[in-house]
């Protein structure tokens, strides 16, 4: 049996497995996975504003597995043959009784011009690692140029989605900029940074109470973040991004934290689909047509909760129901169901402050902050991780972050640029905000 994808859903489907069919010894369980670790991404925003370091939110798979028996292989799958039931990935060919497809989810563009080229993902641990280094080579060639106009373009970041990613993201720059880059760039004034949260919706977090929402919002604002709700990105380009047809928002870097869609792996496979791409699955998680092949997290959509968000929590529930099912499938017993179960809402703005909402309360400010941190600490997969992470964070109570930049200058897009960008003035039609 296999299983693509190690993060949450599929890793949690491979212990399951192996407890499972511990007596069965002739059952191989193949777990491929693209990365050689676990990502923890509720944690990203926090690499990308140097508050921890990166390799205390992955876990080696192996590690993971200890002594156990499941065979991990680093490979990326690029094709099913669900006829054959044959895994295509780079190394070659893999054959399966049963199937656990879990590859994760992409970034959703919306069909929206220049966002592939000219935004930056925020999905992966590279993409934080990315994002890290470019802020401070921005830093670095803002504190000493001598234009305003070009120092504000600098320091100009814009974050498009105002779900959790956005938000959490957008609130880790802000105090990455107040609490470290105001005090030690000596060129830099508070005036010279911008950072604009848009959204299309009416609101920031809807998947919060909307109580919790507006006290993020107000955060937020009161932090010195702009928030543009109602705004819908109509173009992106190499120095900013459109609003509507009339407006522009000058900004060196624009993170597009929009939307999701399924993984190209599942968007591919044969068999109907939901507007995002996602495998309409039965409540078991069984593709139609194939009932040995089951799909969990980001990329399914089961029968029995199509809305369910795309969260780290439903992927684990949906990991286990797939793993479990895949077990009484080999027995000939009857399947279980998969049932959304709501287990709360947490979202981080920033040091000190969080918004949460779980078993029926509210909650928010400083013993919320103190509650996400808890949390997020536990659910940590590796002790060492936790221990890591927990002094990473006690560490920025009395330090200042750990601001070097770790690639070479000759790899900065600023020195070096790609292509030379367009003056705003030379895109006919295009209006320069506060020009
Ligand atoms: C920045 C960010 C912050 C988030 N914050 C939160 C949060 O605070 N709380 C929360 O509940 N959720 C959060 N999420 C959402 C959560 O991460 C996802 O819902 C969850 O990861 C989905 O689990 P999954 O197993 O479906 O996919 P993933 O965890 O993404 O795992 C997919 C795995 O498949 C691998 N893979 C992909 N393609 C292939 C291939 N072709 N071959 C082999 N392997 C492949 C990937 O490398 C990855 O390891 C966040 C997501 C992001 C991006």
């Amino acid at each position: 049996m296999a299983i693509v994808g190690a993060g949450f859903a599929g890793l949690q489907a491979a212990m399951e497995l192996e407890g499972l069919f511990r007596r069965s010894p002739e059952q191989e369980i193949l777990l491929i996975g693209e990365v050689n670790y676990f990502l923890f991404t509720p944690l990203l925003p926090q690499v990308a504003s140097s508050y921890i370091n990166p390799r205390h939110i992955v876990q080696p798979v192996r590690d993971v597995r200890g002594s156990r028996r499941f065979r991990f292989l680093r490979d990326r799958v690029v094709s099913v043959d669900l006829a054959a039931r044959r895994l295509r990935a780079s190394s070659g060919t893999f054959d399966y009784d049963a199937l656990i497809l879990a590859p994760g989810s992409r970034s959703d563009d919306f069909g929206i011009p220049g966002v592939r080229e000219h935004t930056l993902d925020f999905k992966s641990l590279e993409d934080a690692v990315n994002l890290r280094e470019r802020v401070l080579d921005l830093c670095e060639h803002a504190d000493h140029t001598q234009d305003p106009a070009e120092r504000a373009r600098l320091l100009t970041f814009v974050g498009v989605g105002g779900g959790y990613t956005g938000v959490e993201l957008m609130a880790e720059l802000r105090d990455f900029f107040y609490q470290y880059v105001l005090r030690k760039f000596r060129g830099l004034r508070a005036r010279d940074v911008r950072l604009v949260l848009v959204e299309a919706a009416p609101a920031i977090l809807r998947s919060v109470h909307p109580s919790l929402a507006r006290s993020a919002e107000e955060r937020l604002r009161r932090g010195g973040v702009e928030i543009r709700t109602g705004a819908k990105v109509s173009r992106c380009l190499p120095d900013g991004i459109e609003i509507g047809s009339s407006e522009f928002i000058p900004a060196s870097t624009v993170v597009w934290a929009a939307g999701v869609r399924a993984h190209l792996l599942v968007e591919s496979l044969a068999g109907p689909h939901d507007r995002t791409g996602r495998a309409l699955v039965d409540q078991h998680l069984q593709l139609e047509g194939h009932p040995e092949v089951f799909v969990a997290g980001d990329s399914a959509a089961p029968a029995s909760a199509p809305d369910a968000p795309r969260i780290a929590p439903v992927a684990i529930d949906q990991g286990h129901i797939a793993a479990r099912n895949v077990w009484h499938l080999e027995r000939g017993e009857p399947l279980e169901s998969y049932a959304f179960q709501d287990k709360g809402s947490l979202v981080e703005i920033g040091m000190n402050y969080a918004v949460v909402q779980v078993f029926g309360l509210q909650f928010r400010g400083y013993l919320a902050w103190l509650f996400w941190n808890a949390i997020h600490l536990l659910k940590l997969v590796g002790f060492r991780k936790q221990i890591q992470v927990a002094f990473d964070w006690a560490l920025a109570m009395v330090f200042p972050r750990d601001a070097a930049s770790v690639r070479q200058p000759r790899a900065c897009p600023l020195c070096h640029p790609p292509e030379a960008a367009p003056a705003p003035s030379a895109i006919p039609g295009r209006e320069v905000e506060g020009a």
